[in-house]
């Protein structure tokens, strides 16, 4: 079989024609300075179909109206329109109960939420917060602030060489005073998976609440929130075909009725008097003043969109690209690839000897090549590989393995240009 035969061929792999889905993408028909647009910095934002754009055009001329506040037609339909979104990410990610989740405007949103909402109520001096060397900034800086008001300690679960967590060691931290464990579900600067579920249980013999971000794994991996027994897990729509401003925070019943609301306002409210205030029951109790309906609207779409193709098709489409990629890169002398995990996402973060990252992003946007370079919010696993950065590239199931060979192409042109 030619290469272009073969390439054809795993583009139409469980049922789905690959290249047909690309073509839903209209943003994929740019070109970058006369040359066609390679966008593999998903990982950051995943870009939106046609139809989840016709959806938020549909709802701003036929159905905009402000929610929950009147009875008039317009606003009905937006209300209904609303809840529906809600009842979509439910089914998503198997939610008992719609009122489990509750729309944020995104994952450092859904984070910053748990903290003020269930951190600064149950979580006291000489208490201790886990956390791993994987996280995104949003799911250290917001405990660290609550660690510095409270004067509780956080724990940091180290990686291997692999970028791998050290499980044992995680489960080494517990003590009676742990009393809360901050999880990323995979690694957005490396594409580790971590085994979430085993250290979901294992919190859970100590009673302790473990809040999985999951912003980098919604797009790629299925989520099952009842078989994961996960407390809380939150992600953002911006990175799953939706838009940006909305994201969701799931939280079991129980947690979020025992939690305060850190925002005040409209609809938030049972009732209100000078004297007191009565909180709305869940969600609406944490989603104070006019939510991003829209959004949301849109994010429900892209669910829609998403359910129809199949997160496991996704998975295993990506999968092909993420070990063709990786395959290519190692041959490349010079490229080195920062974080070789076991289970992996479609993310390869590397490094050229010799060449700044900044540089090798540049070059590369020079043949329309949209990677990402810095140190993707995770400074702490920069600091673990002792890199200042990396590049990275992330990708995504309307990327094709012609772009993994023009990726390929130009990291040999970055070569020639500063080897
Ligand atoms: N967590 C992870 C793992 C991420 O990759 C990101 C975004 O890159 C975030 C949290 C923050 O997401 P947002 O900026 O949508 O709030």
């Amino acid at each position: 079989m030619n290469s272009a035969h073969a390439s054809l061929k795993s583009e139409i792999t469980s049922d789905v024609d690959w290249r047909k889905v690309r073509t839903d993408f209209p943003i994929l028909e740019l070109k970058i300075d006369g040359k066609p647009l390679i966008y593999l910095d998903n990982a950051a934002s995943s870009q939106m179909p046609q139809l989840v754009i016709d959806r938020l055009v549909r709802y701003q001329t036929k159905q905009h109206a402000n929610i929950n506040r009147a009875v008039h037609y317009l606003s009905e339909v937006a209300t209904q329109e609303y809840h529906d979104a809600r009842c979509k990410l439910q089914q998503f990610i198997n939610a008992r109960e719609d009122r489990e989740v509750i729309f944020t405007s995104g994952t450092t949103d859904s984070i910053n939420l748990v903290m003020q909402g269930y951190g600064r109520k149950f979580i006291q001096a000489n208490d201790e917060i886990i956390l791993t060397t994987l996280e995104h900034h949003s799911n250290i800086v917001p405990w660290q602030m609550l660690a510095n008001e409270k004067g509780a300690k956080i724990r940091v679960v180290p990686i291997n060489d692999k970028g791998e967590l050290d499980v044992d060691e995680y489960e080494r931290l517990f003590n009676e005073r742990t009393k809360f464990v901050g999880l990323i579900h995979v690694s957005n600067a490396l594409g580790t998976i971590n085994p979430i579920k085993r250290m979901i249980d294992f919190a859970h013999r100590y009673d302790v609440p473990v809040l999985i971000d999951g912003a980098q794994a919604a797009l790629h991996i299925p989520i099952d929130v009842q078989a994961l027994d996960c407390d809380f897990y939150a992600f953002s729509a911006h990175k799953l075909c939706g838009p940006t401003g909305v994201g969701i925070l799931y939280g079991k019943a129980v947690l979020l009725e025992s939690m305060q609301p850190y925002k005040g306002g409209g609809d938030m409210i049972a009732s209100v008097t000078f004297e007191e205030t009565i909180y709305n029951t869940i969600p609406h109790k944490f989603e104070a003043g006019t939510p991003p309906i829209a959004a949301a609207i849109g994010f429900g779409a892209a669910i829609d969109y998403l359910t129809t193709i199949g997160i496991e098709n996704i998975a295993a489409y990506e999968s092909t690209l993420l070990d063709y990629a990786t395959k290519c890169l190692t041959q490349i002398p010079g490229v080195n690839i920062i974080g070789t995990a076991n289970e992996k996402t479609a993310v390869i973060s590397f490094t050229i000897d010799g060449v700044h990252p900044h540089d090798i992003g540049t070059i590369l946007n020079q043949d329309g090549i949209a990677v990402r370079t810095g140190h993707h919010c995770a400074q702490p696993v920069m600091q673990r590989f002792n890199v200042p950065a990396t590049s990275r590239a992330s990708f995504a199931f309307y990327n094709n393995k012609t772009e993994v060979d023009a990726l390929i192409a130009g990291i040999k042109t970055v070569q020639k240009v500063f080897l």
